[in-house]
């Protein structure tokens, strides 16, 4: 019999990069007044994208997942929201044309705010103070009432969460997203770069493409997969305070959902047996991510999966691997055997980003453009190996023309990473340096 399991049940687990709120009647105050506020995503919603990632589980699809590392109060403007999406709307479509698959794409967005911290603190010259662990907790200021946890953060990223999605839901279904306007994708700055003009040619081809259709009397306006795309939204359950108070019992199945969003993941560093973390993520009918780092053994991640999928849904779990350039091809063959030996039927997406973080020579936090390729092809290699469909990416992108990122077709030097390092959080791929991975993806999967 399964043990029983309700939105708090995760409190009497272990929680690891859980902040610590000195007014317990403040963070009561801020759940109640989320648990009171409307959710953000319909949990009919949640169980379409489950049933997109069944696809992606069987091989007919791919996974595009990507966003930033951190979303903040700072960078919150339209114009960023609609770059990311507009740049994710690019990679999918370079990434459906060499496939012949359709992409699933879901941000990193709308939500995505709570980071986990190697150091519970921060030491700049003389003074020590708490970390940052993300806008929804406390400012990334190096001040001691900035650093101070506050529960009122949640309320603020809750409501830019909403009106996030908002216009990613107005740009998906609103007509920004129609395949006609694919041109009018191409951004400006992305002209200096070699893979703009193989983003036109594209764009061409669907073009002529449509034409075509038209002329042997599809009308593509009446066709609805050509007029607007379906975008998801997603971001680490890792704050459960907001999370337990964003989770309702949906009215049609009386199943409990997280509506803070569509997908949420469980970190690498949450993921242990135990963990309550994971005893939240059990609960919830959404699509869960997990992610899966060179500590992780093949019997914990049995169990685990067990533990997150004891009805082996496809599309419940997306295993997303995160090794590092130089260790991908060594450690992720034991566990993709050990997952398809047991008939676990898991997407397998790969995160490029996480385990290929060098410091540069000028101080900065960066990730060779060349090892994100490098891991993404050795993930693409074992799953070939294996016989296993190497189903998605997981990816730390801006539509902004960032300097975060060392490397790619114009590449961004040590000297340069200076100009433009926005990041709250890690090293971002900028628009041009996305796209161009989305090529070279799509070389390796017409190889
Ligand atoms: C992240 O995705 O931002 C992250 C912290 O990743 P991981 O859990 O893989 O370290
Ligand atoms: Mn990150």
């Amino acid at each position: 019999m399964a043990r029983e399991w309700a939105p708090d049940s995760w409190q009497s687990f272990e929680a690891k990069h859980l902040p610590r709120y000195e007014d317990a009647a403040a963070l009561d105050e801020a759940t109640q007044a989320l648990a009171s506020h409307p959710p953000l995503v319909f949990a009919g919603e949640a169980r379409a994208l489950k049933a997109d990632l069944a696809e992606v589980a069987q091989g007919n699809a791919f996974l595009l997942q990507g966003g930033d590392c951190a979303e903040s109060f700072a960078e919150f403007h339209p114009n960023n929201i609609r770059d990311t999406f507009r740049v994710l709307l690019q990679m999918a479509v370079v990434m459906t044309f060499a496939s012949k698959k359709p992409v699933v794409k879901v941000g990193r967005m709308a939500g995505q705010f709570a980071k986990p911290r190697s150091s519970d603190f921060e030491t700049q010259g003389e003074v020590t103070l708490p970390s940052y662990f993300g806008d929804n907790v406390n400012g990334i200021e190096f001040d001691a009432a900035t650093r101070t946890n506050d529960p009122q953060r949640m309320v603020r990223a809750y409501f830019q969460a909403s009106a996030t999605l908002n216009l990613l839901r107005a740009f998906a279904g609103g007509g920004y997203a129609n395949l006609r306007q694919v041109h009018q994708w191409t951004l400006d700055f992305m002209g200096r770069s070699p893979w703009a003009d193989k983003f036109s040619d594209v764009a061409d081809r669907i073009g002529e493409s449509l034409d075509f259709m038209e002329a042997c009397g599809i009308d593509p306006a009446t066709v609805p997969q050509l007029q607007g795309t379906s975008f998801y939204t997603s971001h680490e359950a890792l704050l459960l305070p907001y999370e337990q108070a964003m989770t309702r019992q949906d009215s049609l199945t009386g199943d409990w959902y997280d509506t803070s969003a569509h997908m949420v993941w469980i970190g690498d560093r949450t993921r242990f047996d135990g963990s309550a973390h994971v005893e939240f993520a059990r609960g919830i009918g959404n699509p869960i991510g997990m992610k899966c780092g060179p500590s992780l053994e093949t019997d914990a991640l049995l169990r685990l999966l067990d533990t997150l999928n004891p009805a082996r849904e496809p599309g419940r779990i997306t295993l997303i691997s995160r090794f590092g350039h130089d260790k991908v091809e060594d450690g992720l063959p034991r566990l993709v055997r050990a997952v398809k030996a047991e008939g676990h039927p898991v997407v397998w997406s790969c995160d490029p980003m996480h385990g290929n973080v060098v410091k540069s020579e000028s101080g900065y936090k960066t990730r060779p453009f060349d090892r994100i390729l490098t891991e993404v092809k050795g993930f693409f290699a074992v799953h070939r190996a294996e016989g296993t469909h190497p189903g998605g990416i997981h990816v730390e992108m801006t539509g902004q023309d960032v300097t975060e990122c060392v490397g790619g077709a114009v590449a961004i030097t040590d000297e340069a990473l200076k100009d433009r390092y926005h990041t709250h959080c890690d090293p971002r791929l900028n628009a041009a340096q996305s796209l161009e991975l989305a090529f070279l993806i799509a070389e390796t999967l017409n190889a």
